[in-house]
């Protein structure tokens, strides 16, 4: 995947709490990677859109960049950004438009939003990195968001951040997460 070596790389920090939740997302079972934490908040109208690019994408893969903000080890995702896929074989594959990345990166300075990851999906695969996804390679902080859908099933929906494409915590929260841009 393309996407600019200038993106920041927060580290995470350790959770005692899940500040600025409330209700539901503050019991989430935090899963620890070592001594820090990553959750990632998705807001369920996010997760549909999501599920839906997937589908309309069939069979070949969607993706696009999510656009948030981080607090210490929450990741809260709150826009997406769909891509045109330029993967020679995009039904194996994914590559992000960089226009569209750097216009993003472009368009949040300031604002105190960030592109905190990406999300694409894996046509009657599973929702885990693949080879290719893991050869591309992954940031401390940088969020994947995979999902995984067949021509008959509903999605599954897996999220995953760093280097080692850890697995991380994936909150489902019920208010809306803003536009699709
Ligand atoms: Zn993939």
């Amino acid at each position: 995947m393309w996407w600019p070596r200038s993106t920041p790389k927060p580290r995470g920090e350790r959770l005692g709490f899940l500040p600025g939740l409330r209700g539901e997302g503050a019991k989430a079972r935090v899963v620890a990677s070592g001594t820090y934490a990553v959750i990632l908040i998705l807001a369920q109208d996010l997760r549909t859109r999501i599920e839906a690019e997937a589908r309309t994408a069939y069979p070949n893969e969607c993706c696009g960049l999510l656009e948030g903000m981080r607090d210490g080890g929450t990741i809260r995702a709150l826009a997406m950004h769909p891509s045109a896929n330029l993967a020679p074989d995009p039904a194996t594959g994914f590559e992000l438009d960089p226009v569209l990345h750097l216009r993003l990166l472009r368009c949040l300075r300031g604002t105190g939003r960030e592109v905190v990851g990406c999300y694409h999906s894996h046509p009657n695969g599973r929702p885990l990195p693949s080879a290719r996804d893991r050869a591309g390679g992954g940031e401390e902080g940088f969020v994947w968001v995979i999902a995984a859908f067949g021509a008959d099933s509903a999605a599954t929906i897996g999220a995953f951040h760093g280097a080692a494409f850890e697995a991380l915590a994936l909150v489902a929260d019920p208010r809306p997460g803003g536009a699709v841009a």
